[in-house]
Order: structure tokens, then sequence, then C-alpha cells
């Protein structure tokens, strides 16, 4: 099949693309100029001495609740492993003591390096016991293990962000995400 022909034929100019180039170059030097002498058109944050304030509904670390009496508000019914669409939500159920009928999460672990943040286990919750307000969204570590999110983790998190452990807190996650380990503390 034959290619159709040219509507236009180019000057000698265009065809060089010389022009646009020259148009082109003086188009981005003169961003650069207005740039360097309008500090605020280009401002940096200097991370991590200064953080970016996150708006309120994002989506961030997530922490687990605590009732008025210290324990945990989650009562392991399961609905947020079910919900979970990266399956990334394990819990182990127990039975309280004193009312075998009340149960409590004996471990909690997600995997942060499967979760997706879509934030359907907070949507899912019957009992506001899982949170993703704390707007941390520096998730890492050097080990798979570590990225476990573990109960005793995710109920003291926010205890890394009061101010006078924010420093430590930046430095190195004041508290060491770990999944099941003997010397976590004990939390009900
Ligand atoms: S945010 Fe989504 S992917 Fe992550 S644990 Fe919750 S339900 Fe699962
Ligand atoms: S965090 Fe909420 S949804 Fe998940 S098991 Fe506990 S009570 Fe149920």
């Amino acid at each position: 099949m034959a290619l159709p022909k040219p509507t236009k034929t180019l000057t000698l100019s265009e065809s060089s693309y010389l022009v646009e180039v020259l148009k082109g170059m003086v188009l981005t030097m003169g961003h650069v100029i207005k740039n360097i002498f309008d500090q605020d058109r280009f401002r940096t944050i200097e991370y991590p001495d200064v953080r970016k304030p996150m708006t309120a509904r994002y989506r961030g670390a997530h922490r687990l609740m605590l009732r008025p009496d210290g324990g945990v508000k989650c009562v392991a019914c399961m609905c947020c492993p079910t919900v979970c669409p990266a399956n990334c939500i394990t819990i182990v159920a127990g039975e309280a003591e004193n009312d075998p009928a009340e149960k409590f999460p004996v471990s909690f672990d997600i995997d942060m390096l499967r979760c997706i943040y879509c934030g359907f286990c907070v949507e899912a919750c019957p009992k506001d016991a899982i949170r993703m307000d704390t707007r941390i969204y520096e998730i890492n570590a050097y080990t798979r293990q570590d990225m476990v999110h573990s109960k005793a983790y995710m109920v003291n998190l926010m205890d890394g962000l009061k101010p006078e452990a924010g420093a430590a807190y930046r430095a190195d996650h004041a508290i060491k995400p770990h999944g099941h380990t003997p010397d976590e503390p004990p939390v009900a």
C-alpha cells in the first residue's frame, strides 16, 4: 500500500529542527532563571530534619487501639484478615481467662511487605481497634522478618512519636518491629 504524501513541504530551517531546538532551550533556560531568583517556586523539604506534613486522610503504618483499661480493643473477630486483599494479616485468637465468651488476639501480625495500604482492615473493623492514622510513611527494615509488624509494635507505635522520643524514632524507629519473639512486652 502506498504511503500518503505529506501535505506540507518543510522549509530548510524547519527540516533542520535547529530553530525549534533553540526555542526549546530558551524556554527551559527561562524556567531555570526564574526558579533561581524565585526560591519559593522550588522549595525543598530538608528531610529527615524536616518532615513533610501528611494529610489526615493519609494511610500510614497501622496501630492497634487500647481500651481505657489498657487491653487491646481488638476482639479477634477476624473481619480484617478476611477482608484483606493482600492476605497479610495473621491473628491468633485466645479466650479471656475470666470470660470465655470474650476473645482477644494472642498475636496480631501484619506483613507490611505484602500490605497495599488499601485501608480495608480499618473500614471492616467493628471495634475501631485498628487505625492507619499514624501518618508514618517510613516503613522499612533490614530484614523481611522485621517488616512483620507485631501486636506489641502496633500498640506502642505512637509512643515513638511523642516529642521526647521523636529524635530516637527518627534515627532508628525507637520500637523495632518484630514478629513472635519471647522478649515482647505482654499486651493483652
Ligand atoms: S491496608 Fe489493606 S492490604 Fe494492608 S493490612 Fe489492611 S486490608 Fe490488608
Ligand atoms: S482489628 Fe478489628 S476487625 Fe480485626 S480482628 Fe480485631 S476487632 Fe476484628
